[in-house]
């Protein structure tokens, strides 16, 4: 008798890889939960879960039990969507049963209060925007719960909006964001083959800002006087675009969209560039000049816009990009009991005062650290940061291994195989991959090796491994079984970079260094648990 073959499959396992005629992408991200946050970086979200992103909803009256998004009387624009695009992968990473049930008090309104037209949401909204927001914390919600009523609800909604964009057509923000929808969209295309969702995504895009042909002849330079700022100058409008190209290739293949993904990162680095990774709009295009500020919702969307490209494009310059805004423009912005934020930073920072600040736009409250400082769209906004970079540490490849496209504590699960990435990076040099499938199984481990980290090794089973080499994909393939380990090391050397009128920036690995500067906090007001705060110096 013919022994029976049995194949089992090992390797990552892709929810649903890109269709046809879709581009395919360079790595895939996993379904949300399939990485998970461990050691600082687990602490890090329980402090958040702890801190403003658990409690917000408690006593801000936007996110509050009268939120239309929730049925009642009040706020049904942008905020409720915000907020649970960070909430819901916040409360899966951390498995905190509180948030989770908040999440679940949310979605279940959104998805049993759907219209019979199809529209998603508050009735008073007729605004596109705030549910292209809300479309990715459906997408989410449905990743880590398998809930079936979600995509059905997408299929309705995208059945509605392709019949009344015409009538209806995109306006204001949403022209200038339309490349998020068009995430979703592919999202859905994805799962259902639906091709009439490519011709939804090809009108979003032509009703949409076009981002190519603004940095194709970019012309604003320097910083924008309030006559000049208009939506195509805004912070969190390019800082969103920052993925525009990359997607819409996913739906051309054309070569000339993925170039112009570059000369917009060229471009902002020119002339808007900051030591810290993100570029300066305060709340529009502000220059070189460090004082001017950068405003958090900008930094926690360039962040998502880098997932997407990393995805999209496997240009390992992503992931640089993306731990240098992570591990320090985020941190930065954020009280370290993640209670009170900054609308605007500086990467020179010397006090955080209610005065008279040289922003392009923005109001004297700026850079105070507080509730809502400004304005409280950050402080809807913000929840995403930290728990996207978690959840995108790790990414699916073509060929069922595994992508290490950003470093930190974190472990891994798909198709049989769990990988345990033990590291306090980025705080120390060192990175050890504790590989284990369920069963031996061959597939490749694709490893980011940093474009500063020359002298980079990288050790299977203690035998160094050649051809190592700095800003490439390092590729280990081969049959692996359980307690295989691989060692990263990166050199963190000490070095310099010249920015505007001759400073000098200190960066050691992904960190940028900054003068400890002796600080006194003084409470400005208090809202419910939530203080704002001034911050003077005590020291030169
Ligand atoms: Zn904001």
């Amino acid at each position: 008798m013919k022994p029976l073959c049995v194949f089992v499959f090992l390797g990552t396992l892709w929810a649903a890889p890109n269709r046809a005629p879709l581009q395919a992408g360079a790595f895939q991200p996993l379904a949300l939960t399939s990485v998970m946050p461990k050691g600082w970086l687990l602490e890090q979200l329980r402090i958040q879960a702890g801190g403003l992103s658990g409690h917000i909803d408690e006593f801000w009256p936007d996110l509050g039990a009268n939120s239309a998004w929730l049925g009642g009387g009040g706020e049904g624009w942008e905020r409720g969507p915000y907020f649970l695009d960070g909430l819901v992968p916040l409360a899966y990473l951390t498995k905190d049963p509180v948030l989770i049930a908040k999440v679940r008090k949310w979605m279940d309104w959104a998805l049993d209060h759907q219209q019979a037209d199809g529209w998603l949401g508050p009735v008073k909204n007729t605004d596109w925007w705030p549910n292209y927001v809300m479309l990715k914390a459906l997408t989410q919600f449905q990743e880590a719960t398998g809930d079936a009523r979600v995509i059905p609800a997408m299929e309705r909604y995208f059945a509605y909006q392709a019949k009344h964009l015409d009538e209806r057509p995109l306006k204001e923000w949403a022209i200038f964001r339309w490349h998020d929808e068009v995430l979703s969209v592919l999202w859905l295309y994805n799962r259902n083959g639906d091709r009439g969702l490519l011709d939804l995504a090809r009108k979003l895009h032509q009703q949409g800002h076009d981002w190519e042909a603004q940095f194709a002849d970019f012309k604003t330079r320097e910083k924008v006087t309030r006559q000049q700022a208009n939506l195509a100058t805004h912070g969190v409008n390019n800082a969103m675009a920052l993925k525009a190209a990359a997607v819409w290739w996913l739906v051309t293949g054309d070569k000339g969209d993925r170039a112009s993904l570059y000369q917009m990162f060229e471009a902002l680095d020119r002339y808007h560039g900051q030591p810290n990774g993100i570029f300066s709009a305060d709340e529009h295009y502000a220059g070189r000049d460090p004082s001017q500020g950068t405003e958090l919702c900008a930094v926690v969307e360039a962040m998502f816009s880098l997932e997407q490209d990393l995805a999209i494009l496997g240009d390992p310059v992503f992931g640089d990009r993306l731990e240098k805004i992570a591990y320090n423009a985020l941190p930065a912005t954020l009280s370290a009991d993640l209670w009170a934020h900054q609308y605007d930073q500086q990467a020179n920072q010397v006090m955080c005062s209610i005065s008279n600040h040289r922003w392009a736009t923005n109001g004297p409250e700026s850079n105070i650290f507080g509730l809502e400082p400004n304005f409280g769209c950050c402080t809807a906004n913000m929840h995403q940061g930290w728990p996207k970079l978690a959840a995108n540490l790790w990414m699916g490849t073509a060929d069922g291994g595994f992508a290490a496209v950003a470093y930190g504590p974190s472990e891994v699960t798909s198709g049989g195989v769990t990988i345990e990435e033990r590291t306090d990076y980025p705080f120390r040099e060192s990175v050890t991959l504790l590989v284990n499938p369920a069963k031996p199984g061959t597939f490749p481990l694709v490893l980011r090796i940093p474009a500063w980290a020359a002298g980079a090794t990288v050790a299977l089973n203690g035998q160094a491994q050649d051809g190592v080499q700095p800003g490439e994909f390092f590729r280990v393939a081969r049959t692996w079984k359980s307690g295989d380990r691989v060692e990263l090391r990166f050199p963190m050397a000490v070095r310099t970079s010249t920015w505007y009128n001759n400073s000098v920036a200190v960066e050691r690995g992904p960190l940028v260094y900054s003068l400890k500067i002796g600080e006194v906090w003084h409470q400005v007001k208090q809202t419910g648990p939530a203080t704002d705060w001034e911050v003077y110096p005590t020291t030169p």
